[in-house]
């Protein structure tokens, strides 16, 4: 409960590690005090601190103000392991491996536009397949599969779905080179076959936003933003084929682990050393779901510039790549611990990166600045543009928040939300909403959620990321 946490400052919580002696570390929460309300209801805290005894992990259990319960682990977690001897454990990266958010910018202002904004949504959903296990227009052979899994987002590109400028704007360049295709199951690979270019269920999106607020004018600039523009969010990941990867290597490591004399506090915190044959070879494939989900974005935002040439003629047709950001991912980094650079293995689960300036893989533009972070808020709210700060670095292994955060469960969200009800609201309000059901509206309804203003707000008073623009959506195509 809330009265094991101390406060260290208006904005961070502790529970030291005499609190169990299973604890290898404390456990912090990042969080303004009305944000705690939201998160003891449910097991995070529990979860958190199970977290901090998970092998060779470093400095502190984190999780971030969107904080809820997952799988094992938190959403909202962050957890570095010493590499290459720490743990790697599939909990703490979640079902849907490099689940991410990418953000196009327009050259159209709202204002123009305000007519056409329900034929877009509507052309959004005509183009962009949507829902729980549905398909899209590639079939891939086996042979593409292979290729998919080994080049990420580039495949999408070298096959036209995308102009190679965009590579640059995406982590990584849309491309983990340690992906090895061959440590991914054949059924793994069956269930992705048809799913390139869907955006899937529930909480994944495509959304049509405007610039509501710039706080960073300079940055604004830099990433392309300008008040009252027209923007695009995708929300989405790896589809099947992550959801499988996590299954399948989740089971190999439950047995594996005794061999390695692990014990964990909670199944479902199942992990290997990562320098074990079972934790490479699930790094691995999680790599190639990586590559899976960068391809699947890209084919996505070809779509998605499709919709938008469609309604506003070809000369708009140009929607520019401002940055794709993953948010399920263990990436190897070197970050300081006691002072000391450590080689890392750092657990992101429903938390992004959030780099600071002078990072060289950053786009050139942005170098000297620090890395764009993507916070969605909901259907009915606003989402958040930030920057990553060096400050960070010190705190949180480079990691920031990825959203709100839910603070109601699916079924009591149903409980409490008249579908029909919230769009035609919503609609009111000018935004758009096109889903596939009402039951998958009810569970994504803003009161889902906590409130995204107070979320950012926390991360911007912690320093680790700095607010440069805020949005409000108009157009939201639902899975
Ligand atoms: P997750 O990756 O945990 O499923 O979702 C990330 C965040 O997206 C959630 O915490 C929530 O704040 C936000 N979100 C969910 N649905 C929507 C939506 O329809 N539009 C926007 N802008 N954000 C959403
Ligand atoms: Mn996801
Ligand atoms: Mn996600």
């Amino acid at each position: 409960g809330k009265h094991h946490l101390s406060k260290i400052e208006d904005y961070l919580w502790e529970i030291p590690k005499s609190f169990h002696k299973n604890m290898l570390v404390p456990a912090r929460v990042l969080a303004h005090e009305p944000i705690l309300d939201d998160i003891i209801g449910d097991r995070s805290l529990v979860q958190l601190v199970n977290v901090a005894s998970l092998p060779g992990i470093q400095g502190a259990s984190w999780v971030m103000p969107d904080v809820h319960e997952g799988y094992g682990f938190p959403i909202g977690g962050v957890a570095a392991t010493s590499h290459p001897d720490g743990a790697i454990s599939p909990g703490g990266i979640g079902y849907d491996i490099n689940c991410g958010v990418r953000l196009l910018t327009s050259t159209i202002m709202l204002e123009e536009v305000k007519d056409k904004i329900e034929a877009l949504s509507k052309e959004m959903y005509a183009q962009i397949p949507s829902g729980m296990g549905k398909g899209g227009f590639l079939h891939l052979t086996h042979k593409e599969m292979e290729d998919v899994l080994s080049l990420g987002a580039k495949w999408a590109i070298d096959k036209g779905y995308g102009n190679i400028k965009d590579l640059a704007f995406i982590e990584n360049n849309g491309h983990l080179p340690d992906a090895d295709p061959s440590k991914v199951s054949e059924r793994a690979k069956s269930r992705g076959l048809d799913q390139l270019g869907t955006i899937g269920s529930g909480n994944h999106f495509v959304e049509v936003d405007y610039v509501d607020e710039i706080y960073e004018p300079e940055v604004a600039e830099a990433f392309g933003l300008k008040k009252g523009q027209l923007v695009v969010l995708i929300h989405t990941g790896s589809r099947g084929l992550g959801h499988q990867i996590a299954t399948d290597h989740i089971k190999i490591m439950m047995t594996a682990m005794e061999k390695y004399g692990i014990r964990v506090p909670d199944r479902e915190l199942t992990c290997v050393p990562f320098s074990s044959l079972e934790g490479q070879n699930y790094y691995k494939a999680m790599c190639a779901a990586a590559n899976y989900a960068w391809a699947n974005r890209q084919v996505i935002t070809w779509e998605a510039r499709k919709a938008w040439a469609n309604i506003f003629g070809k000369d708009h047709g140009q929607l520019k790549l401002m940055y794709d950001v993953a948010h399920n991912m263990a990436k190897l980094e070197t970050h300081n611990v006691d002072g000391k650079p450590h080689a890392l293995i750092v657990h992101r689960k429903g938390a992004t990166r959030a780099f600071g300036p002078g990072f060289s893989e950053l786009p050139e533009s942005y170098n000297l600045l620090g890395q764009p972070v993507i916070i969605p808020g909901s259907m009915g709210t606003s989402s958040y543009i930030l920057i990553g700060t060096s400050k960070s670095h010190d705190l949180t292994f480079g990691s920031c928040c990825h959203g709100a955060g839910r603070r109601l469960s699916r079924t009591a969200s149903k409980k409490q939300v008249n579908a029909p009800q919230l769009k035609e609201q919503l609609k009111e309000r000018g935004i758009y909403v096109q889903a596939g059901s009402f039951k998958g509206i009810a569970e994504e309804a803003p009161i889902a959620y906590k409130d995204v203003n107070l979320v950012v707000e926390t991360v911007s008073d912690a320093g680790i990321a700095k607010k440069v623009a805020k949005l409000r959506p108009v157009a939201v195509v639902k899975g």
